[in-house]
């Protein structure tokens, strides 16, 4: 019998997967490494699954934009939107949690719910400055 409850996401879904052959990491996982074809499997049926790490802690903004008339599921009027890079030079985007953010500042990244979609819960990634995320978990 097949457990199908092996291709739901694990825990939120937000994690950088790491190619196995050459280590570069990927968030959203593709289907092929772009640096060396590895094939990935998400079922490990035909290939081995790709390992996965947390994708949270410092990162640098890139460049980021204000997004107005938000698709539904998001209660907000606008979002802060942007792209950030981890060190080693995987690059993510996310919603960010500030309200002048400027290219280059530090942020710290985590997951969390970022949109409410016909009640189902869906993650992505938030970034905020580093003081704040701290403030937030011993809040
Ligand atoms: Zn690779």
């Amino acid at each position: 019998m097949v457990d199908f409850a092996q291709y739901l996401p694990k825990k939120n879904g937000v994690v950088a997967h790491v190619c196995p052959k050459c280590g570069k990491k990927y968030y959203p996982a593709p289907m092929v490494c772009s640096e060396c074809g590895t094939r990935r499997d998400p079922a490990g049926v035909a290939y081995e699954p790709w390992p996965t790490e947390d994708l949270e802690g410092p990162c640098t903004l890139l460049t980021w934009t204000r997004l107005s008339a938000l698709p539904i599921g998001f209660d907000a009027r606008y979002m802060v939107f942007g792209i950030v890079e981890f060190p080693g030079g995987l690059r993510a985007s996310g919603v960010i949690h500030h309200d002048k953010p400027q290219i280059g500042m530090t942020f710290y990244a985590r997951a969390a719910v970022v949109r409410t979609n016909r009640g189902v819960a869906e993650y992505g990634l938030v970034f905020e400055e580093a003081a704040d995320a701290v403030s937030a978990r011993t809040a």
